[in-house]
């Protein structure tokens, strides 16, 4: 729908949460809106912004506007000043509980920067990072629409939101093994105690999580990185059940640009990364497993030792990201015997320090499993190239994610992972057998096995369509869009 008399394009502020997993996707997102017409800017400060200055750039010269402008701004605002060393801006660098806990003060000093904006540039929507529930008020102190973002599934988003109303945890026997039932969802959804975050020991997270959750609530509406046919249950419980407005914008990793050339360029990409992809031509189709657990996991030295061994074990190729800051203990400390030796050969695995090209990796033809922590991007954008997963969660919305993806889309297969617990906190630890089985039912030539690889297959066709011109996300896109223009047109009257 057009409305007579608007020249102007829509303005959309994106508000990222300042984490990769979140800078990503609204990046991705912002890249997506603009190839629509859109004019977006990224509020940021200049550590998160460089993690997504060139994925804006290539957004910019693919969408660059008539007039020349760029489509997509950066505004770059500094860190608040709380006492965290320079260039400690991110959740990656964040190394302890008193660090955590500036950052989170620093986050609520944004709130000034966020405000300046929106008195000084017309605004037709912000889509803020739900950790950012103060915004709800203050978009609505300047009249503008807020759509939060929190980056994750539509079922995980519902599961949490039974467990902020119902609070089932407190009801379940003390004992970590425990069934906990979340009530009033689509599906009987059971998680172990030991998998959910526990309210009374993290009071402070407990709080946020519901000031976020009826933030969203009373926000114009909410904005998912997923799309209508992945999980139509859930969308259906969201709105119908919940009463909130939400629009499926995904997979946006796969939405505006070509993924064969997606992070190519990016900067600081190492040259492991570099050779992984040579190595990758030379290997057979769908004999490798990646594996990658984001940005944030950390792996304790026996942990390590163990996932070597199960993918020594499993008989597959593969590429192991190792790092990306997470895991920097000396190789000495957890390299099984034998396992040096093993990538020294280079025929079976390679292991990347630093920055992977996700995207290029699993889109792969050799890829064939992807070991991943279930944080919603991965896990999204292994569904996007139809790879089948492992799954591996440890904390947030991972456990969640794992559910959907094994239980119910079957796409996966779990490692048992059973503890919630942060980087910096001892979980139990996997053997490397069970990691060796976990693979082979997904990788090797079992029934069951080819049986997850087809669903994978024909999933990662739905939801490639779904960012195409005409698909349901792509649709959703522009029904936002529209009811932004309606509402701009009623706002002037
Ligand atoms: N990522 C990447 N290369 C890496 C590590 C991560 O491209 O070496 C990207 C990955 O593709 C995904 C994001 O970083 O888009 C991580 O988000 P996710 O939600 O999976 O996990 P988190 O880091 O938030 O736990």
């Amino acid at each position: 729908m057009a409305i007579e008399g608007q020249q102007q394009p829509l303005h959309m502020l994106f508000f990222p949460f300042l984490v990769p997993g979140h800078l990503i996707p609204a990046a991705d997102m912002a890249a997506l809106f603009a190839a629509r017409g859109v004019k977006c800017t990224i509020l940021t400060t200049p550590v998160n912004a460089a993690v997504i200055r060139s994925a804006v750039d290539r957004a910019n010269e693919a969408s660059r506007g008539a007039d020349g402008a760029l489509a997509i701004d950066i505004a770059v605002v500094p860190f608040p000043d709380v006492g965290l060393p320079p260039g400690v801006e991110s959740g990656p660098a964040l190394n302890s509980d008193a660090d955590r806990e500036k950052f989170f003060q620093a986050l609520q000093l944004l709130r000034e920067p966020f405000d300046r904006f929106l008195a000084e540039n017309r605004t037709d929507a912000v889509v803020s990072d739900s950790f950012f529930d103060w915004s709800a008020d203050a978009a609505a102190e300047h009249g503008v629409p807020r759509l939060g973002f929190l980056g994750t599934s539509l079922f995980a988003r519902a599961c949490s939101n039974s467990t902020a109303r119902h609070n089932p945890v407190e009801a379940a026997p003390e004992d970590p093994d425990a069934p906990v039932l979340l009530p009033g969802l689509p599906h009987r959804v059971e998680m172990r105690r030991s998998q959910m975050m526990e309210p009374k020991k993290r009071p402070d997270r407990w709080a946020l999580l519901q000031r976020m959750n009826a933030a969203d609530q009373r926000s114009y509406g909410e904005l998912f990185n997923s799309f209508r046919e992945l999980e139509p249950d859930y969308l259906e419980h969201y709105t119908t059940t919940l009463g909130r407005r939400a629009w499926l914008v995904g997979p946006v990793a796969f939405a505006s640009k070509d993924v064969a050339t997606r992070g190519a360029d990016d900067e600081g990409l190492s040259p492991d990364a570099d050779g992984c992809l040579r190595w990758l031509d030379t290997k057979p189709a769908g004999s490798v497993a990646y594996v990658s657990f984001g940005t944030l996991s950390r792996f304790s030295p026996p942990e390590l030792r163990e996932l070597a061994r199960g993918l020594d074990q499993s008989g597959k190729n593969f590429v192991w990201v190792v790092g990306g800051g997470a895991d920097d203990a000396e190789e000495s400390e957890w390299m099984p015997d034998g396992f040096a030796e093993l990538l020294a050969r280079g025929e079976r695995g390679l292991i990347i320090r630093g920055w992977a090209p996700q995207m290029l990796i699993l889109n792969h033809a050799a890829v064939g499993g992807f070991v991943t922590h279930c944080g919603w991007n991965s896990t999204l954008e292994a569904v996007g190239a139809g790879v089948p997963m492992v799954t591996w969660p440890r904390y947030a919305d991972q456990f969640y994610n794992e559910k959907l993806v094994v239980e119910l889309l079957k796409v996966g297969v779990g490692v048992g992972s059973t503890d919630y617990a942060s980087k910096l906190e001892a979980r139990r630890v996997i053997g490397g057998d069970v990691v060796a089985e976990a693979i082979e039912r997904v990788m090797g030539d079992g029934e069951e096995a080819q049986a997850i690889r087809e669903r994978a297959r024909v999933l990662g066709e739905k939801a490639r369509r779904a960012v195409e011109k005409g698909g349901s996300s792509y649709d959703d896109v522009g029904r936002l869009m529209d009811e932004l223009m309606a509402r701009r047109g009623l706002v002037n009257v």
